[in-house]
């Protein structure tokens, strides 16, 4: 077996632990193998092994990867981080999940491009927990503005919520973070039950590489994983 082929086999069994100890199904979470940083023969190598749902954070290079692997029908890319409001058409209609609904204007923005192209795009709203000024997301307190937004934008469907908590290194307090987007997203399918476009139960996607036993004990839907399934990346330098 490939180092990614074994790799992705040592993930999924760690999946399948983490659901069993939390009483969760296995299938009930999705994992997402997240490539950027890594060329398109690694992908190739981890669809291979069965893995179709795959996860890129800048533009350009997913596009070039995605070009380079046009033959493969059936993979499913979601897109990570933020999306700068002059790269939203080149991703809208191109992905199966957006994780990164993370401000009013690019919400906006999304509405319009899937509108223009006549899909229904599926979203993450992307939740800052720690309100951390380097990341970018909603606060707790206005998620529920936020969804409103969302459930009335015709060519978006809101289907979770996404989290990238603040890097600790005390797997407790990382715990934390994820019971708190668990909680939330709980407390909004309440209140917001029956509400048109506002799904009945909302995703969770938490958890990466350091963490993603951890964020299925705590319910995570999707885990997007990078590192434990390709390896260290080559540093993003511009
Ligand atoms: C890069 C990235 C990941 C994967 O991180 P690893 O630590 O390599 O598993 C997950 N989520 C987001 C939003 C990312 O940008």
């Amino acid at each position: 077996m490939s180092d990614i082929a074994d790799n992705l086999a040592t993930v999924r069994a760690a999946i399948a632990m983490a659901a069993q100890a939390a009483g969760r199904r296995a299938e009930d979470v999705t994992l997402i193998a997240v490539s950027k940083g890594h060329g398109a023969d690694d992908v190739r190598a981890a669809y291979a092994a069965g893995q179709r749902e795959f996860g890129e954070n800048y533009v350009q290079e997913w596009q070039e990867k995605a070009a380079a692997l046009a033959d493969l029908a059936d993979i499913r890319w979601h897109f990570l981080g933020h999306l700068q409001r002059n790269k939203i058409r080149q991703v809208i209609g191109k992905v199966a999940l957006l994780h990164s609904a993370d401000d009013m204007a690019g919400i906006d923005e999304m509405q319009r491009a899937a509108w223009s192209q006549n899909v229904k795009q599926d979203v993450l709203l992307q939740i800052n927990l720690a309100d951390e000024a380097q990341k970018r997301g909603c606060g707790e307190d206005d998620a529920e503005l936020f969804i409103d937004v969302l459930s009335r934008s015709p060519n978006l469907r809101l289907c979770g919520l996404m989290t990238l908590p603040p890097a600790n290194e005390d797997p407790e307090l990382t715990r934390a973070w994820f019971q708190r987007l668990r909680t939330l997203r709980d407390r909004l399918q309440q209140q917001l039950r029956g509400r048109p476009g506002v799904p009945a139960s909302l995703w969770l996607s938490m958890g990466m590489s350091g963490d993603y036993p951890l964020a299925i004990a705590e319910g995570a839907t999707h885990v997007r994983v990078g590192t434990a399934i390709f390896g260290a990346r080559m540093p993003k330098i511009r």
